[in-house]
Protein backbone atom coordinates (compact mmCIF):
# COMPACT_ATOMS: atom_id res chain seq x y z
CA UNK A 1 0.00 0.00 0.00
CA UNK A 2 0.92 3.40 -0.63
CA UNK A 3 -0.30 4.85 3.23
CA UNK A 4 1.70 3.64 6.25
CA UNK A 5 -1.55 3.70 8.53
CA UNK A 6 -5.43 3.17 8.12
CA UNK A 7 -7.50 4.84 10.71
CA UNK A 8 -10.71 3.88 11.75
CA UNK A 9 -12.35 6.18 14.28
CA UNK A 10 -15.57 6.06 16.05
CA UNK A 11 -16.54 9.36 16.57
CA UNK A 12 -16.08 12.87 14.82
CA UNK A 13 -13.69 14.16 17.75
CA UNK A 14 -11.30 11.43 16.82
CA UNK A 15 -11.44 11.73 13.23
CA UNK A 16 -10.74 15.16 13.61
CA UNK A 17 -7.90 14.81 15.86
CA UNK A 18 -6.60 12.05 13.87
CA UNK A 19 -6.20 14.61 10.95
CA UNK A 20 -5.07 16.94 13.40
CA UNK A 21 -2.33 15.08 14.49
CA UNK A 22 -1.09 13.90 10.68
CA UNK A 23 -0.93 18.10 10.46
CA UNK A 24 -2.07 17.93 6.70
CA UNK A 25 -0.61 14.73 6.16
CA UNK A 26 -4.08 12.67 6.48
CA UNK A 27 -6.49 12.24 4.09
CA UNK A 28 -10.58 11.14 4.80
CA UNK A 29 -11.84 8.23 2.75
CA UNK A 30 -15.32 7.19 3.18
CA UNK A 31 -16.34 4.83 0.05
CA UNK A 32 -12.76 5.17 -1.95
CA UNK A 33 -14.22 5.00 -5.24
CA UNK A 34 -13.23 8.54 -5.56
CA UNK A 35 -10.37 9.13 -3.91
CA UNK A 36 -8.12 5.75 -4.04
CA UNK A 37 -8.57 5.97 -8.17
CA UNK A 38 -7.74 9.61 -7.81
CA UNK A 39 -4.24 7.93 -5.90
CA UNK A 40 -3.89 5.00 -8.21
CA UNK A 41 -4.17 7.20 -11.25
CA UNK A 42 -1.26 9.52 -9.59
CA UNK A 43 -3.84 12.53 -9.68
CA UNK A 44 -3.41 12.72 -5.74
CA UNK A 45 -0.48 12.16 -4.10
CA UNK A 46 -0.61 9.59 -1.35
CA UNK A 47 -1.10 10.46 2.41
CA UNK A 48 0.78 8.78 5.05
CA UNK A 49 -2.72 8.20 6.64
CA UNK A 50 -5.77 7.76 5.44
CA UNK A 51 -8.73 8.29 8.16
CA UNK A 52 -12.02 5.67 7.48
CA UNK A 53 -15.39 7.92 8.88
CA UNK A 54 -17.65 4.94 7.49
CA UNK A 55 -17.05 3.27 11.66
CA UNK A 56 -18.51 6.56 13.27
CA UNK A 57 -21.83 6.20 14.71
CA UNK A 58 -24.12 8.54 13.55
CA UNK A 59 -22.60 9.29 10.36
CA UNK A 60 -24.61 6.50 8.43
CA UNK A 61 -27.88 7.60 9.95
CA UNK A 62 -30.92 9.36 7.94
CA UNK A 63 -33.47 10.89 10.52
CA UNK A 64 -36.21 13.31 10.36
CA UNK A 65 -35.67 16.10 13.07
CA UNK A 66 -37.25 19.05 13.74
CA UNK A 67 -38.33 20.06 10.43
CA UNK A 68 -35.50 18.49 8.55
CA UNK A 69 -34.50 15.27 6.22
CA UNK A 70 -30.48 14.50 8.09
CA UNK A 71 -28.60 12.35 6.07
CA UNK A 72 -25.09 11.31 7.61
CA UNK A 73 -22.56 11.63 5.35
CA UNK A 74 -21.07 8.19 5.15
CA UNK A 75 -24.67 7.18 4.08
CA UNK A 76 -24.43 5.27 0.91
CA UNK A 77 -25.68 6.27 -2.29
CA UNK A 78 -27.95 2.32 -2.08
CA UNK A 79 -29.31 3.51 1.22
CA UNK A 80 -30.36 6.82 0.25
CA UNK A 81 -32.05 5.40 -3.13
CA UNK A 82 -34.08 2.87 -0.75
CA UNK A 83 -35.00 5.07 2.35
CA UNK A 84 -38.55 5.77 2.76
CA UNK A 85 -38.03 9.36 4.42
CA UNK A 86 -35.59 10.65 1.42
CA UNK A 87 -38.11 9.48 -1.10
CA UNK A 88 -41.06 11.13 0.33
CA UNK A 89 -39.39 14.26 0.95
CA UNK A 90 -36.58 14.64 -1.56
CA UNK A 91 -37.85 12.34 -4.71
CA UNK A 92 -34.60 14.35 -6.88
CA UNK A 93 -31.89 12.67 -4.06
CA UNK A 94 -33.36 9.39 -4.05
CA UNK A 95 -33.39 9.39 -7.90
CA UNK A 96 -29.55 11.25 -8.33
CA UNK A 97 -28.09 8.71 -6.18
CA UNK A 98 -29.97 5.95 -7.44
CA UNK A 99 -27.59 6.18 -10.93
CA UNK A 100 -24.53 7.26 -9.33
CA UNK A 101 -22.41 4.27 -10.70
CA UNK A 102 -23.47 0.49 -10.71
CA UNK A 103 -24.72 -1.51 -7.40
CA UNK A 104 -21.09 -2.44 -6.49
CA UNK A 105 -20.22 1.25 -6.41
CA UNK A 106 -23.63 2.46 -4.55
CA UNK A 107 -22.91 0.24 -2.07
CA UNK A 108 -20.07 1.78 -0.97
CA UNK A 109 -20.09 5.34 -2.02
CA UNK A 110 -21.30 8.21 0.34
CA UNK A 111 -23.34 11.22 -0.09
CA UNK A 112 -20.43 12.95 1.43
CA UNK A 113 -17.50 11.63 -0.62
CA UNK A 114 -20.01 12.77 -3.94
CA UNK A 115 -19.87 16.33 -1.94
CA UNK A 116 -16.78 16.77 -0.97
CA UNK A 117 -15.05 15.70 -4.24
CA UNK A 118 -16.38 18.71 -5.16
CA UNK A 119 -17.23 17.74 -8.82
CA UNK A 120 -20.06 20.02 -10.72
CA UNK A 121 -21.60 17.23 -12.35
CA UNK A 122 -21.84 15.08 -8.88
CA UNK A 123 -25.16 13.40 -9.30
CA UNK A 124 -25.78 13.46 -5.63
CA UNK A 125 -24.56 16.99 -5.31
CA UNK A 126 -27.23 18.19 -8.06
CA UNK A 127 -29.94 15.88 -6.46
CA UNK A 128 -28.96 17.59 -3.34
CA UNK A 129 -28.61 21.44 -4.56
CA UNK A 130 -32.39 21.56 -5.76
CA UNK A 131 -33.49 20.53 -2.06
CA UNK A 132 -32.32 23.49 -1.09
CA UNK A 133 -29.56 21.44 1.41
CA UNK A 134 -27.36 22.50 3.59
CA UNK A 135 -24.29 21.20 4.68
CA UNK A 136 -22.79 20.57 8.43
CA UNK A 137 -19.30 21.40 8.58
CA UNK A 138 -17.25 19.96 12.12
CA UNK A 139 -14.00 21.71 12.78
CA UNK A 140 -11.22 20.84 15.71
CA UNK A 141 -10.05 24.13 17.62
CA UNK A 142 -7.31 22.38 19.01
CA UNK A 143 -9.60 21.53 21.90
CA UNK A 144 -13.10 20.24 20.91
CA UNK A 145 -15.33 19.92 17.63
CA UNK A 146 -17.59 22.78 16.61
CA UNK A 147 -20.72 21.63 14.12
CA UNK A 148 -22.22 24.42 12.42
CA UNK A 149 -24.93 23.96 9.33
CA UNK A 150 -23.94 26.13 5.98
CA UNK A 151 -25.41 26.33 2.72
CA UNK A 152 -24.66 23.89 0.57
CA UNK A 153 -22.96 25.87 -1.99
CA UNK A 154 -20.77 27.49 0.78
CA UNK A 155 -18.56 24.67 0.66
CA UNK A 156 -17.67 24.37 -3.36
CA UNK A 157 -14.68 26.50 -4.15
CA UNK A 158 -14.20 24.86 -8.00
CA UNK A 159 -13.58 22.01 -10.15
CA UNK A 160 -12.85 19.43 -7.35
CA UNK A 161 -12.10 21.56 -4.89
CA UNK A 162 -13.80 22.34 -1.66
CA UNK A 163 -13.67 24.79 1.30
CA UNK A 164 -12.87 22.29 3.76
CA UNK A 165 -10.05 23.26 6.02
CA UNK A 166 -7.47 20.74 7.13
CA UNK A 167 -9.42 20.30 10.97
CA UNK A 168 -12.56 20.22 9.53
CA UNK A 169 -15.37 17.28 7.79
CA UNK A 170 -18.44 16.88 6.41
CA UNK A 171 -20.69 15.72 9.31
CA UNK A 172 -24.45 15.30 7.76
CA UNK A 173 -26.40 17.35 5.12
CA UNK A 174 -30.09 18.19 5.90
CA UNK A 175 -33.02 19.64 3.20
CA UNK A 176 -36.34 20.92 4.86
CA UNK A 177 -39.23 18.01 4.84
CA UNK A 178 -41.58 18.37 2.22
CA UNK A 179 -43.97 21.69 2.12
CA UNK A 180 -47.49 21.20 1.08
CA UNK A 181 -48.26 21.10 -3.13
CA UNK A 182 -44.22 20.33 -3.65
CA UNK A 183 -41.91 17.68 -4.88
CA UNK A 184 -39.17 17.42 -6.77
CA UNK A 185 -37.55 15.40 -10.07
CA UNK A 186 -33.87 14.24 -11.40
CA UNK A 187 -32.85 12.97 -14.40
CA UNK A 188 -29.60 12.95 -16.90
CA UNK A 189 -28.31 12.32 -19.89
CA UNK A 190 -25.10 9.85 -19.91
CA UNK A 191 -23.19 8.50 -22.47
CA UNK A 192 -24.59 4.50 -23.25
CA UNK A 193 -20.77 3.02 -22.31
CA UNK A 194 -20.01 6.06 -19.68
CA UNK A 195 -19.49 5.36 -16.68
CA UNK A 196 -18.43 7.85 -14.07
CA UNK A 197 -20.09 11.21 -14.78
CA UNK A 198 -23.14 12.27 -16.20
CA UNK A 199 -23.52 14.62 -19.60
CA UNK A 200 -25.33 16.43 -17.60
CA UNK A 201 -27.63 16.02 -14.97
CA UNK A 202 -31.19 18.43 -13.64
CA UNK A 203 -32.74 18.53 -10.67
CA UNK A 204 -35.66 20.60 -9.80
CA UNK A 205 -38.21 21.24 -7.18
CA UNK A 206 -41.30 22.96 -7.29
CA UNK A 207 -44.34 23.87 -4.37
CA UNK A 208 -47.25 25.10 -6.20
CA UNK A 209 -50.15 27.31 -4.35
CA UNK A 210 -53.36 25.74 -2.96
CA UNK A 211 -55.18 25.72 -6.43
CA UNK A 212 -51.76 23.70 -8.13
CA UNK A 213 -51.28 26.15 -10.50
CA UNK A 214 -48.51 28.62 -9.44
CA UNK A 215 -45.35 28.44 -8.09
CA UNK A 216 -44.51 29.65 -4.58
CA UNK A 217 -41.34 28.18 -4.94
CA UNK A 218 -38.74 26.90 -7.00
CA UNK A 219 -35.35 25.17 -7.49
CA UNK A 220 -33.22 24.10 -10.14
CA UNK A 221 -29.72 22.68 -9.67
CA UNK A 222 -27.83 21.77 -12.89
CA UNK A 223 -24.58 19.98 -13.48
CA UNK A 224 -22.24 20.21 -14.81
CA UNK A 225 -22.98 24.16 -15.36
CA UNK A 226 -20.17 26.29 -14.15
CA UNK A 227 -17.24 26.07 -12.08
CA UNK A 228 -19.12 24.76 -8.92
CA UNK A 229 -22.53 22.75 -8.82
CA UNK A 230 -25.04 25.52 -10.57
CA UNK A 231 -28.54 27.09 -9.49
CA UNK A 232 -30.37 28.32 -12.61
CA UNK A 233 -31.34 31.59 -9.98
CA UNK A 234 -33.21 33.42 -13.69
CA UNK A 235 -34.86 30.56 -14.36
CA UNK A 236 -36.50 30.00 -10.73
CA UNK A 237 -37.70 33.97 -10.87
CA UNK A 238 -39.36 32.93 -14.12
CA UNK A 239 -41.14 30.21 -13.05
CA UNK A 240 -41.83 32.17 -9.96
CA UNK A 241 -42.96 35.40 -12.15
CA UNK A 242 -45.39 33.38 -14.20
CA UNK A 243 -49.22 33.13 -13.63
CA UNK A 244 -49.13 29.04 -14.14
CA UNK A 245 -46.40 26.65 -13.90
CA UNK A 246 -47.88 25.77 -18.19
CA UNK A 247 -45.50 25.12 -21.40
CA UNK A 248 -44.81 28.74 -22.22
CA UNK A 249 -43.19 29.23 -18.62
CA UNK A 250 -41.32 26.09 -18.59
CA UNK A 251 -40.29 27.07 -21.88
CA UNK A 252 -38.94 30.80 -20.90
CA UNK A 253 -37.38 29.18 -17.86
CA UNK A 254 -35.56 26.59 -20.06
CA UNK A 255 -34.13 29.59 -22.46
CA UNK A 256 -33.12 31.52 -19.00
CA UNK A 257 -31.48 28.41 -18.18
CA UNK A 258 -29.80 28.25 -21.67
CA UNK A 259 -28.45 32.39 -20.81
CA UNK A 260 -27.23 31.22 -18.05
CA UNK A 261 -25.83 28.32 -17.42
CA UNK A 262 -21.71 28.43 -17.86
CA UNK A 263 -21.36 25.29 -20.79
CA UNK A 264 -18.38 23.90 -21.83
CA UNK A 265 -17.06 21.36 -23.83
CA UNK A 266 -15.08 18.26 -22.35
CA UNK A 267 -12.80 15.76 -24.37
CA UNK A 268 -14.95 12.74 -23.00
CA UNK A 269 -18.37 13.42 -22.61
CA UNK A 270 -20.03 16.00 -24.95
CA UNK A 271 -19.83 19.25 -26.45
CA UNK A 272 -21.17 22.69 -25.38
CA UNK A 273 -23.43 22.93 -27.84
CA UNK A 274 -25.04 19.49 -27.62
CA UNK A 275 -25.10 20.27 -23.27
CA UNK A 276 -27.08 23.33 -24.39
CA UNK A 277 -29.37 21.46 -26.16
CA UNK A 278 -29.79 18.54 -22.89
CA UNK A 279 -30.77 21.98 -20.45
CA UNK A 280 -33.84 21.79 -22.55
CA UNK A 281 -34.87 18.40 -22.99
CA UNK A 282 -33.94 17.40 -19.34
CA UNK A 283 -36.06 20.57 -17.89
CA UNK A 284 -38.90 19.28 -20.57
CA UNK A 285 -38.81 15.83 -18.76
CA UNK A 286 -37.79 17.05 -14.95
CA UNK A 287 -39.98 20.34 -14.46
CA UNK A 288 -43.51 18.71 -15.66
CA UNK A 289 -42.43 15.52 -13.90
CA UNK A 290 -41.89 17.67 -10.33
CA UNK A 291 -45.47 19.64 -10.93
CA UNK A 292 -47.14 16.56 -11.73
CA UNK A 293 -46.06 15.31 -8.31
CA UNK A 294 -46.33 18.16 -6.37
CA UNK A 295 -50.09 18.70 -7.89
CA UNK A 296 -50.53 14.74 -6.48
CA UNK A 297 -49.15 15.41 -3.31
C1 LIG B 1 -17.12 3.10 -11.60
C2 LIG B 1 -17.52 4.41 -10.98
C3 LIG B 1 -18.70 5.01 -11.37
C4 LIG B 1 -19.09 6.22 -10.82
N1 LIG B 1 -20.27 6.77 -11.22
C5 LIG B 1 -20.65 7.98 -10.72
C6 LIG B 1 -21.88 8.58 -11.14
O1 LIG B 1 -22.61 8.02 -11.98
N2 LIG B 1 -22.21 9.77 -10.60
C7 LIG B 1 -21.43 10.40 -9.66
O2 LIG B 1 -21.80 11.47 -9.19
N3 LIG B 1 -20.27 9.85 -9.24
C8 LIG B 1 -19.86 8.67 -9.74
N4 LIG B 1 -18.67 8.10 -9.34
C9 LIG B 1 -17.84 8.82 -8.39
C10 LIG B 1 -17.99 8.37 -6.92
O3 LIG B 1 -18.47 7.06 -6.80
C11 LIG B 1 -18.91 9.28 -6.11
O4 LIG B 1 -18.48 10.63 -6.19
C12 LIG B 1 -18.99 8.87 -4.64
O5 LIG B 1 -20.13 9.42 -4.05
C13 LIG B 1 -17.76 9.22 -3.83
O6 LIG B 1 -17.98 8.78 -2.50
P1 LIG B 1 -16.91 7.93 -1.70
O7 LIG B 1 -17.52 7.64 -0.37
O8 LIG B 1 -16.44 6.75 -2.47
O9 LIG B 1 -15.75 9.02 -1.57
P2 LIG B 1 -14.21 8.80 -1.29
O10 LIG B 1 -13.53 8.34 -2.51
O11 LIG B 1 -14.01 7.99 -0.05
O12 LIG B 1 -13.80 10.32 -0.97
C14 LIG B 1 -13.86 11.29 -1.99
C15 LIG B 1 -13.34 12.62 -1.42
O13 LIG B 1 -14.20 13.08 -0.39
C16 LIG B 1 -13.48 13.25 0.83
N5 LIG B 1 -14.43 12.88 1.89
C17 LIG B 1 -15.18 11.75 1.97
N6 LIG B 1 -16.00 11.82 3.04
C18 LIG B 1 -15.76 13.01 3.64
C19 LIG B 1 -16.31 13.68 4.79
N7 LIG B 1 -17.28 13.13 5.53
N8 LIG B 1 -15.82 14.91 5.08
C20 LIG B 1 -14.86 15.49 4.33
N9 LIG B 1 -14.32 14.93 3.24
C21 LIG B 1 -14.77 13.69 2.90
C22 LIG B 1 -12.25 12.36 0.71
O14 LIG B 1 -11.19 12.85 1.51
C23 LIG B 1 -11.96 12.49 -0.77
O15 LIG B 1 -11.27 13.68 -1.02
C24 LIG B 1 -18.26 6.86 -9.86
C25 LIG B 1 -17.07 6.27 -9.45
C26 LIG B 1 -16.70 5.04 -10.01
C27 LIG B 1 -15.41 4.42 -9.55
Amino acid sequence: MRWQAYHTPESIDEALSLLNHYAGNAQIVAGGTDLILDVQQGNHAAPAALIDVTAIRGLDCIVEDGGWIVIGAAVTHAAIEANPLVRHHGAALAESCSVVGGPQVRNVATIGGNVAHALPAADGTIGLLALNAEVQVCTWNGVAVECAWQPLLSIFAGPGKNRLAANQMIGAFRFPVRAPHSSSAFDRIMRPQGVALPILGVAAQVQLDEMGRRAVAASIAIGPAGPIPFRATESEAILLAAPSLDEVAIEVAIAAAQRQAELRTSKHRASKEYRHEMVAVLLRRVLPKAIARAQAA
